[in-house]
């Protein structure tokens, strides 16, 4: 499926269960490894949810569509989070469009170490309100336990595989300003901005 996918620019695209919309964003490919399929959204990224007005996050991320895992990891290159993991349905690529449907739970680093598991509120919300199917609810537990353990441990790619991708756009000497191309594209956000 990677095969499908060439060189430049991706839209990745989060929905909310029931195909309702959520955030979306266009990232640059970096390349893959072992871990998966990186993404770079510089500084500048244009990132919006469903019709609200977009937002450009105060600096740019890394991203890693994983190889096998249901979630997909941010590393920040600002903020307070170093790492925002989403735990979703299955990344699924399209050529050069990545969807998942993002099941609420994020587990979070923080720059001072600090892991936590945040939208649990809003995950047994939606539970009920948008209908989860049992077996989604399990897994999207199970990925959660997973990934805390994860980026607790500082597996990798959670140590030094993010750090080092995102290290390498050279962002902070402000040479790596590569905007998207347009505006239309999919996008996303503020994840350590807002949430
Ligand atoms: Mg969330």
């Amino acid at each position: 499926m990677h095969a499908m996918a060439t060189d430049g620019w991706v839209s990745v695209v989060f929905t909310k269960w029931g195909d309702r919309p959520h955030w979306r964003f266009r990232c640059l490919r970096l390349g893959d490894d072992a871990f998966g399929t990186w993404l770079a959204g510089p500084p500048g990224t244009v990132t919006q949810r469903g019709d609200e007005p977009p937002v450009i996050p105060p600096h740019g991320f890394v991203g890693l569509v994983p190889r096998t895992g249901d979630w997909m990891a941010f590393f920040d290159g600002g903020g307070p989070h170093e790492i925002y993991v989403d735990v979703s349905t299955t990344p699924l690529w399209r050529g050069d469009l990545v969807t998942c449907v993002d099941l609420d739970l994020d587990v979070i680093r923080r720059r001072g170490g600090g892991v936590e598991l945040l939208d649990e509120d809003e995950f047994l919300d939606h539970q009920v309100r948008l209908g989860y199917p049992p077996a989604i609810i399990e897994g999207a537990r199970a990925t959660a336990d997973w990934l805390m353990e994860a980026v607790a441990r500082r597996r990798e790619p959670f140590d030094t595989a993010g750090a080092a991708r995102l290290a390498a756009q050279g962002w902070d000497q402000g040479s790596g300003l590569r905007p998207p191309p347009s505006q239309g594209g999919g996008l996303r956000g503020a994840r350590s901005v807002g949430q």
